[in-house]
C-alpha cells in the first residue's frame, strides 16, 4: 500500500508550531519581520514573492516589501540588501531569483548578511552546510529533508539518488542526505544510464525541471519517491496548462512505498521552510530561544 505524502498537512502542522514560536517571540517584545525584494516583471516571480509576504502575515511575521525597477542599474538593488542588513526590524532577507541579467548574482548573494540569509545562499552558510553544520537550510531541500523524517522513510545506509545538481536543490540536498548517512548519488543531465541508478535506490528525489522524468519503470517496489519538479504542460483545460512533476504520477506510484504529489508535496514545505528560517533568524539575532 502506498503512502501518498500530503504536503498540505504536514506543512500546516509545522506552520501551527511555527505560530506558536512567533508568540514565544512576541512575549519576550520580539517582532520578527522578512524582508522580501523584486527586482523582476516576471508574473511567476511577482507571485511566489506575494505568496511569501502572505504566509508571513498569516503567522504573525511582519512582511516588509521593496520592489525595484528591474530597468535601473545593480546598485540600486545592492544599496537596498545594504540597507536591510542595517534594519534592526528585518530578520531576514530574500532576494527573489532570477535578478536581470545585469545584475550580479553572486554579488547579490554574498552582500546579503548571512545571519539574515533565510535562502541560505550566502557562500558563508553554503560552506556551513557543507561542513555539517548549517545555519539555514534552504529551505526546498530542508522541506523534503522534513517530509522524508515525518513519513518515517529510514535514511541511515540509505541508498538516495538525487536527479538534477541545482545550487538551490540537488547539491544541498546531497549534503543534507549524507548528514543523514544516506549514500548519495547526484544525478544530471550527464549522467548515463538514469534509470539504471534510480533503480538501485531505495530514496529518489528528483529535481530536474524535466516533465515526468521519473517514471514506474526506473523504479524499484518500495522506494521513497520525492518529486521536487514543477513544470506547465499545456492541457485541455481553461488554464490551458496543468503542473506536473519530475516524476510520472501514476506508474511511480504502482512501486513507490511513499510518494509525494504535484501540487501538494514539496511546494507547501518549501513556503514554511522559509518562516522557519525567519523565525529562527529572529530567535538568534535576539537571542531569544524559541527550540528550533
Ligand atoms: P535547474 O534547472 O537549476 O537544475 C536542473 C538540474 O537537473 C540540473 O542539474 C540538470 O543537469 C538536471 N537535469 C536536467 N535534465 C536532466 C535529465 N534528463 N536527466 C538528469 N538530470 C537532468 O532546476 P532547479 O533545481 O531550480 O529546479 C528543479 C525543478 O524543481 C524545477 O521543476 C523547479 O520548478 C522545481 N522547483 C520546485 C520547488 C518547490 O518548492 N516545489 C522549489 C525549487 C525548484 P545539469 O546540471 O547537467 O544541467
Amino acid at each position: 500500500m502506498t503512502t501518498v505524502i500530503d504536503g498540505d498537512a504536514v506543512a500546516k502542522d509545522l506552520r501551527d508550531e511555527l505560530a506558536a514560536r512567533v508568540e514565544t517571540l512576541k512575549e519576550s517584545g520580539v517582532q520578527p519581520g522578512l524582508a522580501t525584494v523584486l527586482m523582476s516583471e516576471d508574473p511567476a516571480s511577482e507571485t511566489y514573492v506575494s505568496m511569501k509576504q502572505r504566509d508571513c502575515e498569516e503567522l504573525g511575521i511582519e512582511s516588509i516589501h521593496v520592489e525595484i525597477d528591474p530597468e535601473k542599474p545593480a546598485e540600486g538593488l545592492y544599496g537596498v540588501i545594504d540597507d536591510l542588513n542595517a534594519d534592526p526590524n528585518v530578520n531576514g532577507i530574500l532576494v527573489q531569483l532570477p535578478v536581470p541579467d545585469h545584475v550580479d548574482k553572486r554579488e547579490v548573494l554574498r552582500r546579503i548578511d548571512p545571519a539574515k540569509d533565510v535562502d541560505g545562499f550566502h557562500p558563508e552558510n553554503v560552506g556551513r552546510l557543507v561542513a555539517g553544520n548549517p545555519r539555514f537550510k534552504p529551505c526546498t531541500p530542508h522541506g523534503v529533508e522534513y517530509l522524508l523524517d515525518d513519513a518515517g522513510v529510514e535514511l541511515d545506509g540509505a541508498d538516495a539518488v538525487i536527479v538534477g545538481r541545482s545550487d538551490i536543490v540537488g547539491k544541498p540536498m546531497a549534503h543534507l542526505l549524507l548528514q543523514s548517512d544516506a549514500t548519495v548519488t547526484v544525478a544530471h543531465s550527464h549522467t548515463d544510464d538514469l534509470a539504471a541508478k534510480t533503480r538501485d535506490a531505495d530514496v529518489v528525489v528528483a529535481a530536474a525541471g524535466v516533465p515526468e522524468l521519473v517514471d514506474g519503470s526506473m523504479l524499484t517496489e518500495g522506494t521513497a519517491v520525492v518529486d521536487v519538479g514543477v513544470n506547465r504542460v499545456d492541457a485541455d483545460n481553461e488554464k490551458g496548462y496543468e503542473l506536473v512533476g519530475d516524476v510520472e504520477y501514476e506508474s511511480a506510484k504502482e512501486k513507490a512505498d511513499v510518494i509525494t504529489p504535484v501540487p501538494g508535496g514539496v511546494g507547501p514545505m518549501t513556503r514554511a521552510m522559509l518562516l522557519y528560517n525567519t523565525v529562527k533568524a529572529a530567535s538568534s539575532q535576539e537571542d531569544v530561544p524559541v527550540d528550533l
